[in-house]
């Protein structure tokens, strides 16, 4: 069995928000950089999409489409947001599956065409679209389950029961970049589950574009061995996952979504949601949540891979060169000069020898070492927006920042309590 980072999630030019640069040449291209081998086609049961799949991918037999420029994989997969507000990450093996669920999706939708209409919104709850998709042999599970927004978590207590009479047939869930298994694995239910981690991008640049992946051992590429991995949790097919330190998740902590003053939950509880600074609406955090269902214990199932965190390398080039913009020239041309080197962006994070990375550059080969090496803290991220990262030199340094992050927020939340007993 061959191994293969996939990142099974993101979104094409027709779903808000999304780069006009996410074309598949170039998001093989970039993936190939990146160090990615199986992606998803995203938004797959989009018209619009679908012709522009149809030009730019080879269908081999199995269901697996290679890109044209460089023989990335792809099977085809999108999201869709059913009338219970929960998005859901899907699989279908090949163009058939998709036109029959075009079909009967089109009773309960008018989007699957329209320019903006990439994640369709359907008039279907879970259950209805789970039977439609398991009834074209596809595959579907929850998308990004923890998020205040469209995760299952945020309106339901437990997965199963979101799925109705599908529920027993949900092998599998995304954690979404404000989780990890550590995490996830605090809830009871999801130690039954297959866990994702997929970048949800909406550009194909590699700080985006496989900021989360999942590393899965396949036979061959097909979507047949894709189903076993997702489905056969005996068989361990899934045996890494990667991504973010959920902490520079967008919603890890409960925070105001306008001005991103950071709450525990029972302040926010007392105060109806409502912030206290500016009165705009606070936003319930992945952390409060899954502590608001955990059972108290740490414990993984059996079947469960490690999680490896990672941090993109633009934006460790990024607190090495101190600019501000991550797009900007600077950061890019010593990107290049990297990944060229060493091939993949992943290799350059993970498995190139630390001299080989100082003799290209001391500063930054350092600051990889120091990521390796798990000194780094984060401005955690809430509210909707990222978290930010501190990479610390050495242990000293590591403690001295910690300690500083750890008093900034107890006086922020002192400051705050004064101001509730005012209130
Ligand atoms: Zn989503
Ligand atoms: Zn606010």
């Amino acid at each position: 069995m061959k191994e293969f980072n996939s990142d099974l999630h993101y979104h094409s030019p027709y779903s808000v928000g999304v780069s006009k640069n996410m074309r598949i040449p170039i998001i093989a291209e970039q993936a190939k950089l990146k160090g990615l081998h199986f992606l998803s086609s995203a938004d797959c049961l989009n018209g619009n999409w679908l012709k522009h799949l149809k030009e730019n991918l080879v269908e081999e037999e199995n269901g697996v489409f290679k890109s044209k420029n460089n023989s990335i994989n792809f099977v085809l997969g999108t999201e869709v947001q059913c009338s219970d507000r929960l998005h859901h990450v899907i699989f279908l093996p090949d163009f058939n599956a998709i036109e029959e669920v075009r079909k009967k999706f089109s009773n309960h939708t008018r989007e699957l065409d329209s320019v903006m209409g990439g994640r369709p919104r359907l008039r279907l709850n879970a259950e209805q679209t789970a039977e439609i998709i398991l009834d074209a042999k596809g595959l579907i599970g929850p998308a990004h389950a923890f998020t205040p927004y469209f995760g299952v978590y945020a309106y339901f207590d437990s997965i199963k029961k979101a799925y109705g009479e599908q529920g027993k047939n949900i092998s599998f869930m995304e954690l979404g970049l404000s989780a990890d298994t550590f995490l996830a694995d605090k809830i009871p239910e999801n130690r039954g589950y297959l866990f994702l981690s997929n970048s949800d991008s909406h550009s194909p640049w590699p700080f985006r574009l496989g900021r989360e992946f999942n590393r899965i051992k396949l036979k061959e590429p097909s979507f047949k061995e894709l189903k076993n991995a997702l489905t056969k949790k005996e068989e361990k097919r899934i045996s890494l996952n990667v991504g973010l330190d959920p902490r520079e998740g967008k919603y890890h902590r409960t925070a105001c979504q306008s001005c991103y003053t950071k709450y525990k939950l029972n302040e926010a509880v007392k105060l109806n949601w409502k912030c206290i600074e500016c009165g705009k609406e606070i936003k319930r955090g992945v952390l409060e949540r899954i502590e608001m269902l955990s059972d108290g214990k740490d414990k993984s199932p059996e079947f469960r891979p490690e999680y490896l965190h990672l941090l993109p390398l633009q934006e460790i080039i990024q607190s090495s060169v101190k600019i501000k913009l991550i797009t900007s020239g600077k950061i890019q041309v010593l990107w290049k000069t990297f990944v060229e080197k060493f091939g993949t962006e992943i290799n350059v994070l993970i498995d190139e020898p630390i001299e080989n990375l100082l003799k290209v550059d001391k500063d930054i080969g350092e600051k990889i070492d120091c990521f390796r090496k798990g000194l780094v803290l984060f401005e955690e991220g809430g509210g909707g927006k990222y978290g930010k990262p501190v990479i610390c030199k050495n242990e000293k340094e590591f403690e001295k920042k910690k300690f500083e992050l750890g008093e900034k927020e107890k006086k922020q939340f002192k400051a705050q309590q004064k101001k509730l007993f005012d209130f």
